[in-house]
């Protein structure tokens, strides 16, 4: 399909989300997931994020809250276990950052230039509890 700006569609019409049948999504991986060309989850926001999450998984605890709050769906998790970051989706909110429960936190925000291994090398040490 070629691509349509917004205004070029009918009104009523009815994009499809997947190519073919679409049977059990809820049940398959997002990467076995047929997207078709209609579906946001085609397009990458990834050029015009500032500022991107960092995950250092030393300090996770898997309690899922990024994953829960995350307003694109963009926290990996399989098996109730936290895996990454899709970068390709993430808008850069900071949500994650800020729901995340750890001392010190399991994910931080960055620059985007900022290379991943040195920001973990440089993570913060737990926070003392105040007197
Ligand atoms: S920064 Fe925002 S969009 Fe990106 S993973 Fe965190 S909550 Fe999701
Ligand atoms: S909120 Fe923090 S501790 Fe919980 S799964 Fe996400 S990164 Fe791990």
């Amino acid at each position: 399909m070629a691509n349509k700006g917004w205004n070029e569609f009918e009104i009523g019409a009815m994009l499809r989300s997947f190519e073919g049948v679409a049977n059990d999504i809820a049940l398959t991986k997002q990467e076995d997931r047929s997207y078709s060309q209609s579906n946001s989850f085609t397009a990458s926001v990834a050029d015009w994020r500032l500022i991107k999450p960092v995950f250092n998984k030393d300090y996770c605890i898997d309690c899922q809250f990024c994953w829960v709050y995350c307003p694109d769906v963009s926290i990996i998790s399989r098996d109730q276990k936290m895996i990454g970051i899709d970068m390709d989706h993430c808008k850069g909110c900071g949500i994650c950052v800020e729901v995340c429960p750890t001392n010190p936190k399991s994910l931080l925000m960055y620059t985007e230039q900022t290379d991943e291994e040195s920001a973990i090398a440089a993570w913060p040490k737990k926070d003392d509890k105040e007197a």
